[in-house]
């Protein structure tokens, strides 16, 4: 059975694991899943796993009312494979999100699916 490309990312996902893309012809890591490569049209593309590292390139902070969570903040992550993916940085105030601060990803469960969220990197500084 073929399973589209982001199919098989969210299955990862709801497994624990979060891959990318990476492409045998160019060597590029690809995100998000797509079925070809972008930068140079090749195909299949092999599953790897992401480090999780990466750098905030950018973050908004969203306003929500307390009751229902509080603010929350998107942020745009550059991992270190050299993907930019949106996510959420959690563990820090959201307008504590800074760019270029270091991030580190795990994988969360929410209503049965799998889902990328970031907090703080531990080690690795500040690129
Ligand atoms: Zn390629």
């Amino acid at each position: 059975m073929h399973l589209s490309a982001h199919t098989h990312y969210q299955a990862e996902l709801d497994a624990g694991r979060f891959c990318i893309q990476h492409c045998p012809q160019c060597h590029q890591h690809v995100f998000t899943p797509r079925e070809l490569c972008p930068h140079c049209g090749a195909s299949p593309l092999r599953w790897v796993r992401a480090s999780g590292l990466g750098t905030v390139y950018s973050s908004t902070t969203i306003a929500r009312k307390e009751d229902v969570g509080g603010n929350y903040n998107v942020a745009l992550i550059d991992l270190d494979e050299g993907v930019r993916m949106m996510s959420r940085v959690e563990g820090v105030a959201p307008v504590g999100v800074r760019i270029g601060q270091r991030v580190q990803a795990h994988v969360a469960q929410k209503d049965g699916r799998g889902l990328v969220l970031f907090q703080p990197a531990v080690q690795g500084g500040v690129a």
